[in-house]
């Protein structure tokens, strides 16, 4: 099947992106990496009247630092992170979590915008955002940026907290402290497919921070509270197989036994990760 027939924008400016979705009437759709979009539009799942294309506006892709975190703008792909070209995400838990999401191919034109606005469960920026307590970056025509956290944006699968007219401009990310700890886990059936279980973990002493969150789930990703406080306290020996179980099973009715073994899988392999244990 070909998609319906819409017209198509690139604007140059984000006022200008901003502008054409406000005179939109709801009718017009974002384009970034078109990885999702361009599936929908063939199968005409979305029937937009008009394409606004943001995937080489220059104010979404930048990375710079800004009050002690990482803002990196939405229309950076996959692969750019991957490949180091930002100093500031070099090293950083992303690098690695990006060069491992579907293949080159798409990584050359997804970007972090649209993998977080298509939200869907299984992907990999809306578990390792969550994990580390981003912050997205969104804004509408004629008003100011506003700042969602990463729990209050992904409200289902595929649904998110964005408003119409409003655009992702950029996502904020936390700088890592020495002291801090990171594991990333997932589950593919091969290379390239979406997770079938994933996890990431993060532990920052500094503010605090710990984070035990499950994707590919039905719904957003859930974050384990009580045990990973409780490793953040005690250390990998309070995370044996049964309290991942009885953790699992107290915050996550949706998974059958067998998606409650991977997803216990995936957290005790990213725990190890994190504490440095390797099988
Ligand atoms: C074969 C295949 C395998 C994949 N495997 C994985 C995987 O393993 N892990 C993973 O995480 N992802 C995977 N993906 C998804 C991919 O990584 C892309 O990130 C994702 O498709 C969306 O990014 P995009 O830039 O292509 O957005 P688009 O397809 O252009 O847009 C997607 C949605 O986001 C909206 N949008 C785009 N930019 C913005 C913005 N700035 N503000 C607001 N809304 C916006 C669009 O309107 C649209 O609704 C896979 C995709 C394919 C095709």
């Amino acid at each position: 099947m070909k998609a319906a027939s819409f017209d198509y924008v690139k604007p140059a400016t984000l006022v200008e992106t901003l502008r054409a979705l406000a005179r939109s009437d709801g009718q017009a759709k974002l384009m970034a990496g078109s990885q999702s979009l361009g599936p929908m539009l063939n199968l005409r799942l979305a029937r937009p009247a008009q394409v606004v294309d943001v995937s080489r506006l220059d104010e979404l892709r930048t990375v710079e630092l800004i009050e002690g975190r990482v803002r990196v703008g939405a229309s950076v792909t996959h692969a750019e992170i991957e490949d180091g070209c930002f100093e500031l995400l070099r090293g950083h838990p992303v690098q690695e979590m990006a060069a491992r999401i579907a293949y080159r191919s798409v990584r050359n034109r997804g970007t972090v915008g649209g993998s977080l606005a298509h939200a869907d469960p299984a992907a990999d920026w809306i578990l390792a955002a969550r994990a580390l307590n981003a912050l997205v970056e969104v804004r509408a025509f004629e008003q100011a940026p506003r700042l969602i956290k990463m729990q209050d944006f992904m409200l289902a699968a595929y649904t998110t907290s964005l408003a119409e007219g409003e655009v992702i401009t950029a996502l904020h990310l936390p700088r890592l402290s020495a002291q801090a700890r990171w594991g990333y886990y997932k589950f593919c059936r091969k290379t390239g497919e979406f997770a079938e279980a994933s996890c990431a973990v993060y532990f920052e002493p500094a503010s605090a921070t710990a984070q035990i969150v499950v994707g590919a789930l039905d719904s957003a990703p859930v974050a384990l509270e009580t045990l990973a406080s409780e490793v953040a306290r005690g250390g990998l020996a309070v995370a044996s197989e049964a309290a991942i179980e009885a953790a699992l099973k107290g915050a996550i009715e949706q998974l059958d036994t067998l998606g409650r073994r991977m997803a216990g899988a995936a957290i005790a392999r990213c725990l190890a990760q994190a504490f440095g244990v390797h099988a």
